[in-house]
């Protein structure tokens, strides 16, 4: 068995063994050490990375005989030097027991069980059996958190043996038995655990709850402590002073600002929809003045137009009596409606003429639209206004 070295010194950044076994995994040398302060993925907790013998140390896993096993990205011998990288390792020290505090204040302040702890790369998570959790009692939590880093209590650790444990009172079960490793914060929290943890609280930095939701019948909670809870804010807080300086409002009022943009582009859409129904309503009275015949036949590519205004005025147009509009915008989108009194598939009129210019087209009998090269466009409107023509003398 490996002596695990960060049981006793979680702050052992570096560290002398032996290397008793080698053997090649996938891409990588798994490498049994007599002794390790590397830490394995376990209990919620990620892995150490570092260097052994120099060579770096990608992963860290304890297999099913309890072996920690390191993952080394060469061959190493005999006697090495292991070096943790520290700054990974505090961050997980800070996030794990931040995680135990956490858990001990949600089972104060709202009877909340965590039933289950992951510490990510980026974020954690605590899953809690509790049904909701309202703003105020995250607030609460949190600051009952906060203020045991504050306090800067011990956290102690010790080992005991499993008989003792009925009388401890610990917030969670062991998992193991035999020597139960005890981790306390004092007089606060006391639970089993095998993982790395902070000296005092104090080094926990700010604990913040970042968001929560319903998950499993229960509740998960993302939540950041020290380094991670200052980056977090960091970066918010630019953003906020960002929105802030756009909007040349005090940070606090930039919801409101916000809100305000929103219901002014509100108001110009709506301005904007009546703007554009009265121009097609002008449009189209101006163009059914001006036809001549029976049925009246319209083709025209109109420069400047969006395909949508262009439908909205072909639809407006075919709304008269005996009125068929073939209209065709600069980007090669073409439609055409005709009147109900009229017999004409306008679908099959403009699947015959698009598809031999390479373009499509579709819809109902009163009523396709269709595409083609912007370059055809003019040619695919003259031939759609010969076909209907054509179509139309037939009857
Ligand atoms: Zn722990």
């Amino acid at each position: 068995m490996t002596l695990r070295l960060y049981y006793t010194d979680s702050y052992l950044t570096e560290f002398d063994a032996t290397v008793l076994a080698a053997e090649p995994r996938g891409e990588h040398v798994a490498v049994l050490l007599d002794r390790t302060a590397f830490y394995p993925t376990s209990g919620g907790q990620p892995h150490d990375v570092g260097t052994l013998g120099g060579k770096p140390v990608t992963e860290v896993i304890e297999d099913d005989s309890d072996r920690v096993l390191h993952l080394v990205a060469g061959t190493v011998t005999g006697a090495v030097t292991g070096r943790i990288d520290w700054p990974r390792r505090f961050d997980h020290m800070q996030q794990h027991t931040g995680q135990h505090i956490l858990s001990q204040a949600f089972l104060q302040v709202l009877r909340g069980q965590t039933r289950a702890v992951h510490l990510g790369a980026e974020l954690s998570t605590l899953d809690l059996d509790i049904a909701d959790l309202p703003a105020a009692a995250a607030a609460e939590v949190e600051d009952l958190a906060n203020r045991m880093v504050f306090e800067d209590r011990p956290v102690i650790i010790r080992e005991v043996d499993e008989s003792e444990l009925p009388e401890l009172g610990l917030r969670r079960p062991a998992k193991t038995r035999g020597r139960i490793r005890i981790v306390d914060v004092q007089e606060f929290d006391r639970s089993a655990c095998g993982g790395t943890h902070v000296r005092r609280t104090g080094e926990i930095g700010t604990v913040k709850l970042r968001r929560w939701e319903r998950f499993k019948g229960g509740v998960r909670v993302e939540f950041l402590c020290g380094w991670r809870a200052l980056r977090d804010y960091r970066w918010k807080n630019a953003l906020v002073g960002d929105l802030a300086a756009k909007f040349t409002v005090k940070d606090q009022e930039v919801a409101a600002a916000m809100e305000r943009l929103a219901a002014q582009g509100r108001e110009r859409d709506r301005t904007l929809a009546g703007l554009r129904d009265q121009l097609i309503e002008l449009e189209a009275q101006r163009r059914l003045a001006n036809l001549q015949g029976i049925p009246r036949i319209m083709t025209e590519v109109m420069a400047g137009w969006t395909a949508e205004m262009a439908s909205a005025l072909a639809g407006r147009l075919a709304a008269a009596p005996s009125t068929i509009a073939v209209l065709a915008t600069s980007d090669g989108r073409v439609v055409i409606a005709r009147s109900a009194d009229l017999e004409l598939d306008a679908a099959g009129v403009l699947r015959r003429i698009m598809e031999p210019l390479g373009g499509r087209g579709g819809g109902r009998p009163a009523f396709a639209q269709g595409a083609v090269l912007p370059e055809k466009v003019a040619e695919a409107v003259a031939a759609l206004g010969v076909e209907v023509e054509r179509v139309l003398a037939k009857r």
